[in-house]
């Protein structure tokens, strides 16, 4: 008993990849098991298959590599370089989990994500979150999200929810969820506390003077003992002082080698409208002195942070020391930036503010939101993370890499369907009207089928076009060979193909391209995201948009649906329903 066609071709093409990835030899058992797990229902009846199964097997093992690989081409399109590029990653991937934290005890470890909400949450707050999170589940312990929000010029409520949103996309689930201004009584009485002591003063000097004795490593007047500091701190919480007019300083070393250490300020006086506290509240800590003291009455016993803030440890811990508070452990990795995408608010907010980029979504940007539209799964940015572990180098990781974990993820899970880009339409004398049932997965039957009817003409991609020689053969994928008989231009651009039916036989040399049928075509466009920045400077042509035709399929497909257009690319489909996707990676 022959093997339904079905069958047959899933258990081919499964062989084939079997055998490519063992030096041309596929496994029968491994060839068995991975035929029944994409297709369940077989394994009711797999027992009479047996025979055929071994035999399609041999039969596979026969072939050259060479064989092999070009008659997987033809069953799987794409699959041979999805299996290239997993392969590559495969050894990255056997890296080995984070690091054990020094000093960490089980059940007791607390860890805590701090981000400002002064923007959308990008990759790198996704690395810190994902460390912060895996570090407090490694522990059974917890993790606290602490909104750090002492700025009132830059935070808003739109960007609490938006990081919010980002790590729940994420999956990151922190235990704890607070506010560093929920705190700012305390901040406040800390703050106080530390002038009493003597560990601070009330600077009143001009941002000018503060900056240049601090870059001639000398103390101004207000450092004196003689300066009645309890007065001044009265005034400066009764409202006396305007803005810029009076500062909180650290008393540090203003000759220190460690330029954080010369008096930095701990507080200052903004005016504005703080999103939860309005405008009642003045006097707003900076980061260096909330950070400590947050960290240490919160319970973190293990903080993490970027190691641009390596010389701010000192403070970080004098502070503390001065105030007898608790200190948790420092723990420092390096930033996580890509070549050509810059990873931090500062570069990405003035091209959103000059309008230059419409959306914090917009694909180009790093930010998660619009890694989401790209068609980014999160255990993908997970499993990135994980591979750069905590460790301190400078090195930028290789976006491609990022694309490989996504890739594999998404890769079994994609419709491959064909878009042609600048299509040109091929008109094959001789063809019969037809009607073809495409898979719209090479080994998941799950995903479907779609069928297309073929009459005289199909489209294909301006670059197959100007491709094309006459007196090729090429194959049109899943259809039929054709013969390039006449190519006709306009303008140099080729206008029209004209062809004839080619041959039965699928032959390595020949191309193998994605094809519409002219009557099932329908517009369609890829936004292609490319690198933001060139150097120093905007890329204007960042953003790439390929027009062209898709199968009437595509049209119904909804928005955040993933397809791989054959040949082209990983594609998400985009909101808005204009017949739109977002290339997601090759
Ligand atoms: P940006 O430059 O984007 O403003 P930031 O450090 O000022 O970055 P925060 O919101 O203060 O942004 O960051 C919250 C946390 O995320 C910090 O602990 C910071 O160390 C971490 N973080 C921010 N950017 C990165 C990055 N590129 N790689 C790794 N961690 C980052
Ligand atoms: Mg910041």
């Amino acid at each position: 008993m022959p093997l339904p066609e079905d069958i047959e071709k899933l258990v081919r093409t499964i062989a084939l990849k079997n055998a490519l990835d063992h030096a041309g030899k596929a496994q029968f058992d491994a060839v068995v098991s991975k035929l029944i797990g994409s297709r369940p229902d077989v394994r009711a009846q797999i027992k009479p298959m047996m025979p055929d199964v071994r035999a399609a097997v041999q039969a596979v093992n026969a072939l050259s590599q060479d064989a092999q690989r070009s008659m997987l081409e033809e069953l799987a399109p794409g699959e041979l370089e999805a299996a290239a590029a997993a392969k590559k990653q495969a050894a990255a991937q056997e890296k080995p989990p984070l690091p054990p934290l020094e000093g960490a005890v089980m059940g007791q470890v607390v860890t805590r994500f701090p981000p400002e909400p002064n923007g959308y949450p990008h990759i790198g707050h996704a690395k810190a979150a994902i460390i912060d999170e895996e570090y407090a589940r490694m522990y059974g312990g917890r993790l606290i999200l602490r909104f750090d929000d002492t700025n009132p010029l830059k935070e808003k409520l739109e960007y609490y929810e938006a990081i919010r949103e980002g790590l729940a996309w994420l999956g990151v689930k922190p235990d704890v969820v607070k506010n560093t201004s929920d705190d700012i009584n305390i901040l406040h009485d800390y703050g106080k506390k530390l002038v009493a002591l003597g560990g601070a003063y009330v600077c009143t000097c001009s941002q000018e003077k503060i900056h240049d004795l601090r870059g001639k490593g000398l103390p101004c007047e207000c450092r004196d003992p003689a300066v009645d500091q309890q007065d001044r701190l009265g005034r400066l919480f009764s409202g006396s002082y305007g803005q810029n007019e009076a500062i909180i300083r650290f008393k540090g070393d203003m000759a220190d080698q460690n330029t954080a250490m010369r008096d930095p300020t701990l507080f200052r006086i903004i005016e504005g409208e703080h999103p939860l506290l309005g405008s009642r509240i003045r006097i707003w800590p900076t980061y260096d002195f909330a950070a400590p003291v947050e960290d240490s009455l919160d319970g973190v016993t293990h903080a993490m942070r970027t190691k641009e803030y390596e010389l701010r440890n000192a403070l970080y811990f004098a502070i503390l020391d001065r105030l007898s508070l608790r200190k948790p452990a420092m723990i420092e990795f390096s930033r996580l930036e890509f070549e050509g995408v810059p990873v931090s608010k500062r570069k990405i907010r003035p091209l959103i503010d000059d309008g230059t980029i419409k959306s914090w979504d917009d694909p180009r940007l790093p930010t998660l939101s619009a890694f989401r539209r790209r068609g980014f799964v999160p255990e993908a940015i997970r499993k990135f993370v994980l591979s750069l572990g905590i460790t301190l180098a400078e090195t930028k990781p290789p976006f491609e890499s990022l694309e490989a974990f996504n890739r594999k993820i998404i890769d079994p899970m994609s419709m491959r369907l064909f878009f042609v880009r600048d299509p040109v339409l091929v008109e094959i004398a001789g063809a019969r009207e037809m009607q073809v049932t495409l898979k719209n997965h090479p080994t998941d039957a799950s995903l479907g089928s779609r069928q297309v009817r073929v009459g005289g003409a199909v489209y294909i991609s301006g670059d197959d076009a100007r491709a094309a020689k006459e007196g090729d053969e090429i194959r049109l994928i899943e259809l039929y060979n054709v013969k390039i008989e006449r190519i006709e231009k306009n303008d140099g651009n080729v206008s029209l193909i004209r062809a004839s039916m080619g041959g039965d036989e699928i032959r390595q040399s020949m191309q193998k391209i994605q094809w519409i049928a002219k009557d099932d075509i329908v517009d369609f466009k890829v936004m292609i995201p490319k690198e933001l920045y060139i150097g120093d400077r905007y890329n204007t042509n960042s953003l790439e948009i390929a027009s062209g035709g898709a199968e009437s399929f595509v049209s119904t497909l909804k928005p955040d649906a993933r397809v791989q257009f054959v040949r082209f690319g990983f594609c998400r489909i985009d909101e808005g329903g204009d017949n739109i996707a977002i290339l997601t990676h090759r």
